[in-house]
């Protein structure tokens, strides 16, 4: 078993509609059904794959979708099917994504006593009306109260994630945004550029003239998160996230360290040693394969070794601490005769602005974290 493990709740009560991540509205009898099965999936791929039970769980990351759409029961359901098949004495970290719309004093109350300790919560706008074009099912008065709700239930790190350049977000609004999120006691934030995913709503309102905010003007609206977050003694650890001191998200920094780990549920993705898998983002076929003890269908690969080391190292350059091709090409000897060829590109890219040197590592300038895709790109 990876020390890091992702179970996917692929469930909303809507759809928002900028979301290209895979969810469905769903009876409540198929929501009912779920609950058990990411540990069932689990049992199939021990059976072919028998190392995965060799290491302890260190992080757990429940996300989606609304992990909250299990319910309390539901809830407990999953938890307690994990907990048969793995020790979670062992857990440092335990990630619960939720929505404002959902955070209910009793659904934390049971987040809290199954273990969790981590809340990561969907505001992305402290501005009602444009919560409400982006089809969220909130306002903003209900994000500060799940933020509370949180924060009174015991969750210490509670995080929030906001979307920068939202179509018709001044710089006022924005900062307004940034000013509330500030105002919360809050530990961790994520900040994503909005993207514009293929076949959602926005797309189509895209198609039928609505204007998106320019690069120039997304890249104002990160550069104005990055000032007031770190005014606010935030630190930009990775492109989109920010952490006061202590509360970067383990779960996350160890698939950017390149680490292995365990994806259950729809269209979650898995990292196990040369092995890379995604399952289908079809509930239907998940379910049924499931059901019947069955590997659910997906996409695989096998990497060779060097090819492995490679995408493990690149995912660290996403981080502000960047990398030490040395000392990579020492924990990855399989990496090692491509550390020379890499320093050389990471220095070519540092005459055009995008990447920089400090002692031993490398990482990306502001300019470079813009255009991080095509760096990444450059490199492999
Ligand atoms: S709540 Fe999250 S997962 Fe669900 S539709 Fe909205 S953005 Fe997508």
């Amino acid at each position: 078993m990876p020390s890091h493990l992702y179970i996917h709740v692929p469930f909303c009560d809507g759809k928002c509609h900028y979301c290209g991540f895979f969810s469905v509205v769903a009876a409540p009898s198929v929501i009912d059904l779920y609950s058990t099965l990411p540990a069932r999936e689990y049992d199939c791929l021990l059976a072919r794959l028998p190392e995965l039970g060799k290491d302890a769980l260190r992080t757990l990351y429940m996300g989606g979708g609304t992990p909250a759409m299990l319910g309390c029961e539901g809830l407990k359901r999953l938890a307690d099917a994990l907990a048969e098949r793995f020790a979670f004495d062992t857990i440092e970290e335990w990630t619960v994504e939720l929505n404002p719309a959902s955070a209910s004093a009793a659904l934390l109350k049971t987040l809290s006593a199954i273990g969790a300790n981590r809340i990561s919560i969907g505001v992305q706008s402290f501005d009602d009306t444009t919560l409400a074009h982006m089809g969220r099912r909130h306002d903003a008065q209900a994000a500060i109260t799940a933020v509370k709700r949180a924060q009174d239930a015991g969750f210490a790190n509670t995080g929030i994630d906001l979307i920068a350049g939202l179509p018709g977000v001044t710089p006022s609004l924005w900062r307004e945004t940034l000013d509330r999120a500030m105002s919360l006691s809050l530990k961790h934030l994520s900040v994503y550029a909005l993207t514009l995913e293929p076949d959602t709503p926005l797309a189509v309102q895209v198609a039928a003239g609505l204007e998106l905010p320019g690069d120039d003007a997304q890249l104002a609206a990160l550069a104005q998160a990055e000032a007031a977050l770190g005014e606010a003694g935030f630190a930009r650890y990775e492109i989109s996230n920010y952490a006061l001191p202590g509360f970067e998200c383990r779960h996350n920094l160890a698939v950017w360290h390149g680490h292995d780990f365990l994806g259950l549920g729809p269209a979650a993705a898995s990292r196990v040693g040369p092995a890379r898998w995604t399952n289908s983002e079809d509930l239907e076929e998940y379910i049924h394969a499931v059901q019947n003890n069955a590997a659910p269908p997906g996409t695989s690969a096998a990497l060779d070794a060097a090819e492995d080391a490679s995408e493990r190292v690149i995912f660290a350059l996403r981080l502000s601490e960047g990398i030490d091709p040395a000392a990579e090409a020492l924990r990855f000897p399989a990496w090692a005769g491509q550390a020379r060829a890499w320093e050389q590109r990471l220095a070519d890219l540092a005459i055009h602005g995008v990447t920089e040197r400090k002692g031993h590592r490398w990482r990306l300038t502001a300019r470079g974290r813009e255009v991080c895709d095509a760096v990444l790109r450059e490199l492999v």
